[in-house]
Formats: structure tokens, sequence, C-alpha cells
């Protein structure tokens, strides 16, 4: 403790944020990691004489505020291994660096060599402290080979971290030498331990850390202080349930002509029927679509659970206040023209906080589409929406075109249960609808399509307990580097924007999306169809290339074709025509009728390795198959379609996903969907009810 202040407190006293190798080799040894030390000589006789007692050969750097780099300039020598030597180095040091302010002459053991690491930690804006780890020299210059985890860890995020790096196979072992695992995650354990409780620890680079097949030693440290950023509020707890299923539901600027958005948002409710009481309020009008409106909120008599408010952004404070001002605790904002135009938006934004805050409610965007929820015949959109089935797919979205327009198609091959719009989410955000959708009993799968994460360290929390319960699909755009931040060590200019989110998705356990296609994708296949117990698939294609196509994609993602046991054999020779080997891929050479493909699954349902189904069906006569598919008992197997050439079949293919069979285009995106639901539920240890 002493030490930590009288070090940091010199620092910052010197108007330095660096803390030199000496100083920074200091507090890491106070926390149990290993170094080689180093003391600081002022003169060669001071440096023969540490070098003495601590024993050749040693290594001298310079110890400058000035020298960041110290080995770029001639900073470093290496095993020097008598007193002469020590002499020489000292003074060639003291020369070089003469216009620098030195501190002294770092004088260290020589450590062995060993497998060169880096172990370093930077601050992500989003989600606060990052743990990096990578193997030294060209691995990390050259390749980046580096990987991420957001503090705190546990172990087993740490036994992950360290596996997803290319080189891992010469952590694990390589020609005879292997590195001490254990020692390694102690030390990145204490170096996370040490970070969390120091939150004036900006950036740590230990560059490099020889490893050892027992044991480490850091043979070169730095740390980076900066004041730290005063931490946020408290959150206040809020129950959701109200705004996603309220009884009554006030509309400010629902309207009565054609063409706006404040009727098309009121037209929405009226057509899918909300249950509810509903509220139209506008100032010039008597009656909204037939139904008879309110002048201003203030003038409805009642309690109101949910309001709406679109009207223009001017307008949009005075509608809020009056909506507080009635007791309405859960406000939609649809209203455009906030933040997303500048300054002066989110000032207004600022002031809707102080409102909400002021009279204990909770708000949504400004700048959204609303809140569609299909088990409240709820649909608030900006745009009309057609006729929505009741599903089972949670979407949270930062665009408002996916609970409109995006919607109109989608909702032919996908059900939902709720799509929530977030906008601008000056207060409701991201991570609040994601711990209410895990919650919610009608959610069985969630979609998020997020531009940026707000309060990041919450949002990994949040996501880890309901990706426990609920698989949790995350399509973040915005993955090219944004946000281009002044950094100083290795470690923070490694950390870039979004290999921060990728390992913080991963230790969520979220599954991230490429793009929409993807996204849906996955949402399609968990939301039709139960996760497979076990690895083996049955692959049945009516032509060989796109089974080998198939069996490639499930070998390449973690799963495998399913071994076929006598008697499956025995069963497939009868179906298959006699010209047809019986393998798996099942391969019918063109020929694969309706029948056969039935009696084929079936043979497959009764094979104890097969766990799920990956089907190649021929586009021409997808119509038959949809009679087929539907009246098979698949007893807790998945299955997924692939049609080549869908897009000319659509009718068909609705019938298919309608009946709760998902189609892909190709082996690939149907083997993608089935291995991301194997690894789920590999992950989740999910209780999958097993074969009969
Ligand atoms: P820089 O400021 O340039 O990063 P370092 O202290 O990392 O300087 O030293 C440069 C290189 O010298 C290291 O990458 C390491 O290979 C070697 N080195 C530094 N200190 C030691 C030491 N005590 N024992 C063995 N090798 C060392
Ligand atoms: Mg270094």
């Amino acid at each position: 403790m002493q030490m930590w202040d009288e070090i940091t407190s010199r620092a910052l006293g010197e108007g330095r944020s660096y803390l030199m190798e000496h100083e920074a080799k200091a507090l890491l040894e106070r926390e149990g990691i290993a170094t080689t030390g180093a003391e600081a000589a002022r003169s060669a006789a001071e440096a023969v004489e540490i070098s003495s007692r601590i024993g050749y050969p040693v290594v001298l750097k310079v110890l400058s505020p000035q020298v960041i780099h110290k080995s770029d300039a001639g900073g470093v020598k290496l095993n020097l291994n008598n007193a002469a030597e020590v002499e020489e180095a000292f003074t060639e040091i003291a020369r070089a660096f003469g216009d620098k302010e030195l501190a002294g002459v770092a004088v260290q053991k020589m450590a062995p060599p060993g497998l060169e690491a880096i172990v370093g930690l930077s601050r992500d804006p989003t989600f606060g402290p990052v743990l990096m780890f990578g193997l030294g020299g060209v691995f990390v210059e050259v390749i980046k080979d580096v990987s991420f985890r957001v503090l705190p860890v546990t172990e087993a995020d740490l036994d992950e971290m360290l596996a997803e790096i290319r080189a891992y196979p010469l952590l694990r072992g390589f020609r005879g030498r292997a590195v001490d695992l254990p020692a390694l995650k102690d030390l990145l354990l204490r170096v996370s331990a040490m970070v969390m409780r120091r939150p004036e620890i900006r950036e740590l680079d230990l560059n490099p850390v020889f490893l050892y097949d027992k044991g480490y030693v850091a043979v070169d440290a730095r740390i980076f202080l900066e004041q730290p950023p005063a931490s946020p509020p408290p959150r206040k707890i809020t129950d959701l349930r109200p705004l996603f299923y309220p009884g009554s539901l006030a509309v400010v600027g629902a309207s009565d002509t054609p063409g706006k958005l404040g009727w098309n948002v009121f037209r929405n409710l009226l057509e899918h029927r909300f249950p509810g009481r509903l509220y139209p309020v506008n100032i010039n009008a008597r009656t909204v679509q037939g139904v008879p409106a309110f002048p201003s909120v203030g003038e409805i008599d009642g309690s109101v659970d949910a309001a709406i408010i679109i009207v223009p952004a001017a307008h949009t404070l005075q509608a809020f206040e009056d909506c507080c001002r009635k007791g309405i605790k859960f406000i939609v904002i649809e209203s455009a023209g906030f933040a997303e135009m500048g300054a002066a938006g989110r000032e207004m934004e600022e002031k809707l906080r102080r409102l909400a805050e002021k009279y204990g409610c909770r708000f949504v965007g400004p700048n959204c589409s609303g809140i569609i929820n299909t088990h409240h015949n709820m649909v608030q959109s900006l745009g009309i929406v057609g006729e929505l089935g009741r599903g089972n797919i949670g979407l949270i979205a930062q665009a408002g075109v996916y609970a409109a327009g995006m919607l109109w198609g989608m909702r032919h091959t996908m059900d939902f249960a709720i799509v929530a719009t977030i906008g601008n989410k000056a207060d409701l955000n991201e991570t609040d609808f994601l711990e209410y959708l895990g919650e919610d009993e009608n959610v069985a799968v969630i979609c998020m399509y997020l531009e940026d994460v707000k309060a990041g360290r919450r949002f990994i929390d949040t996501a880890r307990k309901v990706a426990a319960k609920k698989p949790v699909i995350v399509l973040k755009s915005g993955r090219t580097e944004a946000g281009k931040k002044a950094v100083s060590s290795h470690t923070a200019s490694l950390a870039g924007n979004d290999q921060v989110y990728d390992a913080a998705f991963r230790q969520a356990g979220i599954i991230r999306a490429a793009d929409n296609e993807h996204m849906f994708g996955l949402a399609r296949a968990f939301s039709k169809q139960p996760l497979p117990a076990g690895d083996g698939a049955l692959v049945v294609s009516y032509t060989g290339s796109w089974g080998v196509a198939a069996a490639d994609a499930l070998s390449l993602s973690g799963m495998r074709p399913a071994e076929l046991d006598a008697e499956t054999r025995r069963r497939l020779e009868k179906i298959l025509p006699p010209h047809v080997g019986v393998n798996n891929p099942v391969d019918c050479t063109f020929d694969l009728n309706a029948p056969q493909l039935r009696d084929i699954i079936e043979a497959g349902l009764a094979c104890a390795d097969v766990s799920s189904f990956i089907v190649v069906l021929q586009a021409e006569i997808l119509h038959t198959y949809a009679r087929e598919l539907p009246g098979i008992d698949f007893r807790g197997k998945p299955i997924v379609c692939c049609v080549p050439g869908k897009e000319f079949a659509m009718k068909e293919v609705i019938a298919l996903e309608q009946a709760g069979f998902p189609v892909y285009s190709t082996p690939e995106e149907g083997v993608a969907a089935l291995s991301a639901m194997y690894r789920y539920a590999v992950r989740h240890r999910t209780v999958i009810p097993g074969p009969p």
C-alpha cells in the first residue's frame, strides 16, 4: 500500500503518467508477480556493486521518464559477464542518453531464454479494463496473434483466452518444450487483480515475459497512470413488464391524416387489435381514426400505463413532461431530431433524462420505432406492418427498420415474440431490454442488432446470465476501427474496438453473427428446432457434390457425419436404389423422392450416433417434400434443410419454414446454424432429451 502510494505520487508529482521499469517492477513484485527486478545505479561503480551482489550475467537498461522504448535507442545492454563489461555498458548508456533526463541505469539479472510472451492491459471506453495475451516477437508484431478478455476474468475465461491464440500449440508443448500453464494463469490472475484494485492504472505492458517449463519471469514492465473517471451512478432498477404489456396506451401525436407517421403508429395499434385502452392525443382532432381523441395527456381520465410520443422534436419535451405529470411510468419517444442531429439534440436528451429522473419514469428512444409484442397484439411501428404470427424470437434493434420495413419480408419465414427498437437510448438501452427479454416467457431466442454498447461491463454480465437460459445472437456493425484513441502502450494499440467487442461477446457466451442473413439464419434454427444432443449428423442429399460440401462443413465446424451402424445400413440398403452405396452423406444421385426421404430419416432416427439431420433438397419438387416432412416425428433430433436455388421456390420454402423447418440456400449455411446450436448446447450443458 505504502509503496504503491510512494511510487505513484512521486510520478504524478513530477507530472509524469509513465512509471519507469524499476518502479513498475517493484509494484509488480509486491503483487507476487515474478520479475527480473531492476535497481537504479547512479554511477558505474554502483552498477558494478549491484551486479556483484545479484550475480552475473546482468542486463543494464536506460532509466528515463523520457525513454519508453529503451532498446530502440540502444538503451538495453544484455549478457554482461563481469565488472569491466558493466562499466563499459554504463558509460555507453550515459553517453547515448546524455541529452535525456536520466533517473540512472537499471541493473538486473539476465534471465535465461524462454518462450517470449506479452501480457498487457488497456482500458476500453465501453468495456473498461481489458487484458491481453500473446506470444512475443513476430507473433505479436507481425501476425498480431493476441487474445483479449474483459476484466474481471474467471479461470475458465483464461483457459479460453489462451487457447484462442493461433500459437497455442507452442504453449501446450512443441518439440518436447512446454510452458507452465498454471504459472502463466496465475500471472494473468495477479495482473487482473492488481488492475481491478488500482483504477489509476490506465495501461500496462509486460513485454516480454519469458515463459518456462517451470514458472515465468517478466523481464520488462511499463505502467501508465491516469486519474480514474468517476464511477457511473447506480442503476435504477425497473421491472419493464408494463412497457411490454401495457394495459392502456396514450399516443401523443396520433394523427387522422394518412401519410403522417402519427397516423401509421395509431393504425398499427388498431389493425393489430391492441387489447387495452387506447388514447389518441391530438390538439387539432376530435377523433383519430374513429377513436375519440384528447387535446392533451392531462385530460385523459383514469391512469395510463405507457405513452408513445410521435410529435416534432421541438414539441417533444413538453409532451414528455405532460406524460410525466400524468404519472405515466413508461414513455416511448419515436420522434427524431435529437442526439443524432448534434449538440442541441444532445442537450434535449439531457433534459428528458432529468425529467425522467424527477418523475421516476423510464423512456425508450428518442428516434426509434417503438416496440412490437405479438403476444400482446401491440405494434407501435412507424411504418405500416402487416399481419404477424406469434412467435418466440425476441429482437432488439438499434435501427427502426427492423420493426418496420424488414419485417415486411421476414414475417413470412420467422415468428417474433417481441421486436424492441432502442433508438438513441438516452435512457433505456440494449442491456435493459436484454435483461427483460431474458425474463419474458414468450421469448426463446434473442437477436440483437447493435451499433454500439453502453456500459459494457453490465452488458457482459447480463448477457452471460441470459445466454445461459436462451441463445443470444448479436450482429454488431461498425466492425472497422472507429474512435481512434491516443495510446501509449503496445497493448492499447492492439486492443482495437472490434477485438474487444469480440472478446466481450465470447466471454458472455454470445453468438456473434457476421451479417443479417447469418443472424436471422441462426435465429430461425434456434427458434424452430431442438438442440442436437451430439455432434453426429446424417447428411442426405439429392446429389453427391452438395452432400460432400455438407460433410466438409460439418468437419470444419466441430461436428461430423454420424457413424452408421449395421442395422441402419441394412435399412438404407433397402431404401436406396441398387446402384447407390450406403454412406453418410447418403447420396441419392439425383433421385430423392419424398417417401424415400421420409424412410431415410426414419432410419436415421433409429441410429444412435445420429443426433441431427441436414437434408439437401431439390427446388423443382420442393412441394412434395414440404408435404412429407411435417408428418415425421423427429423425436428431438433437429433437422435443417438446404435448397440450392430456394429463392425460386419461395412458396414452398415458406410452407416448410412455417411448418418449423429452417431452409438455407447452401449446405454451409445450414451447417453453420446446426453447429451453432451444437456449440450452444455444449457450452450451456443444456439438458437435451436424448433419442428414444
Ligand atoms: P524495450 O523498452 O525496448 O521494450 P526491454 O526491456 O523489453 O526493452 O528489452 C529488450 C529485449 O531485451 C527484451 O525483449 C528481451 O528480449 C531482452 N531483455 C531485456 N531484459 C532482459 C533480462 N533481464 N534478461 C534477459 N533478456 C532481457
Ligand atoms: Mg519491452
